[in-house]
């Protein structure tokens, strides 16, 4: 037996998840949150009882690699790592698929870190320290960007001077990997529905919608960077470049801290001024948090429509993410105003979360797929490994 870990290394967070390298059966996971003094290490093996804590420095992204290890322990024993597969949330134009790294694709993928400075440089540093925890296991990069890689240019482009999208100035995409996922689930649960027309809404803390035409990406709301498109926990979505230029110019902001304003203080948590939690808002009876979902659910009803409008019609549309998995109420309010689309939702179904949640005679299908983009990873890092993924 050996095992494959995935690794999604962020700016203080490293989430991890082992899988048997030959059958992708999950084996455990968890998240290092906060890394550094107060760091935090939570595991949890594939029926969902908590691993032992452990008692280790978690100070670095090696240090938490090191830690996780020792936590994965009760499950794995000695069980080697063989592959280690990560997410990445930009591979600009040349990854259009995973990758095993080296260290001059690292030196290519560091490039990208101006179009994605957030993101990118914590990647790489998960990277870095994987390859240092595990010496003898092939690294794989699996990019967020990757699914939208071949979208037509007219939604690849801006309508910047040419000189700026030569220079990749372009809609790159993200969320790629969790559309991935449901894409190919939904070739198993309704393959005529998976070669149609179909929009996948992945509601999170962060979130983004795509139309996706038999199996491949033609639009999407997210763009240059995951600030574009819906409202998000903390970020603004679709903006007025104007407003930028009025932050920089007549409120004499820095970049740092209009970066940090739409990046970290927008979305759901600037309008509410109480959460970025999907859960507290649609508790909450105060009017800001109310006006904060109604502003959420219009922006995904708008982009519903100019989805399906990107490939001349719908024929499925599909919830998935914390909030697209588990808020019934949610997905019934985008849906009311979806009649004209063909969209009616049977109400018992979606308070069940049952897999398909629209009517019998509903002309679309609305279904919800819980994404597991650390599957899709597993599997990038398998077949790395040359062994057939079936
Ligand atoms: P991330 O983008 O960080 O992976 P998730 O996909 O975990 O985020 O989604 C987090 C969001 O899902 C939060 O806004 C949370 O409130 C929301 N959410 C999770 N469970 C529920 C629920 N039962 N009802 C409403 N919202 C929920």
């Amino acid at each position: 037996m050996s095992v494959i870990l995935t690794l999604n290394a962020g700016s203080s967070s490293l989430k991890f998840s082992a899988y048997h390298a030959e059958t992708d059966a999950l084996i455990a996971s968890g998240k290092v949150d906060r890394i550094g003094p107060q760091a935090r290490l939570w595991a949890q093996d594939a029926a969902g009882s908590e691993l032992p804590a452990v008692d280790l420095p978690l100070s670095t992204n090696l240090a938490a690699i090191k830690a996780v290890v020792v936590a994965l322990a009760p499950v794995i024993g000695s069980t080697p790592v063989v592959a280690v597969g990560h997410r990445i949330v930009h591979g600009g134009l040349e990854f259009d698929r995973p990758v095993i790294l080296t260290d001059t694709i690292l030196t290519r993928l560091a490039a990208l870190e101006p179009f994605a400075p957030l993101h990118q440089p914590h990647n790489l540093a998960g990277v870095r320290a994987a390859m240092e925890a595990f010496p003898d296991a092939i690294q794989v990069g699996c990019f967020d960007t990757a699914f939208h890689r071949h979208h037509p240019f007219v939604n690849d482009t801006f309508a910047l001077p040419r000189y700026y999208y030569d220079r990749g100035v372009r809609r790159y995409g993200f969320h790629g990997l969790s559309y991935d996922y449901v894409t190919s689930r939904l070739q198993t649960i309704a393959p005529s529905l998976a070669e149609g027309r179909v929009v996948v809404a992945h509601l999170g803390n962060g979130a983004s919608m795509c139309a996706i035409q038999n199996g491949a990406s033609v639009a999407s709301t997210m763009g240059f960077s995951a600030l574009d498109g819906l409202p998000m926990g903390t970020r603004c979505g679709q903006l007025d470049a104007g407003v930028v230029l009025y932050l920089l110019d007549q409120q004499g902001m820095t970049a740092a801290q209009i970066s940090a304003l739409l990046y970290t203080q927008s979305g759901l948590l600037g309008l509410s001024g109480l959460s970025n939690d999907m859960r507290v808002l649609s508790a909450s009876d105060d009017p800001h948090a109310r006006e904060a979902v109604d502003y959420f659910v219009f922006r995904v009803q708008r982009e519903l429509g100019a989805m399906a409008a990107a490939m001349g019609g719908i024929d499925a549309l599909v919830f998935c993410g914390g909030i697209g998995e588990n808020a019934a109420d949610i997905r019934a309010r985008i849906c009311e105003r979806a009649a004209w689309m063909g969209i009616e939702l049977d109400h018992g179904r979606n308070a069940d979360h049952a897999q398909i949640i629209s009517s019998d005679l509903s002309r679309t299908t609305v279904l919800v797929i819980p994404t597991n983009e650390e599957l899709v990873i597993a599997r990038a890092a398998r077949q790395a490994l040359g062994q057939k993924v079936d």
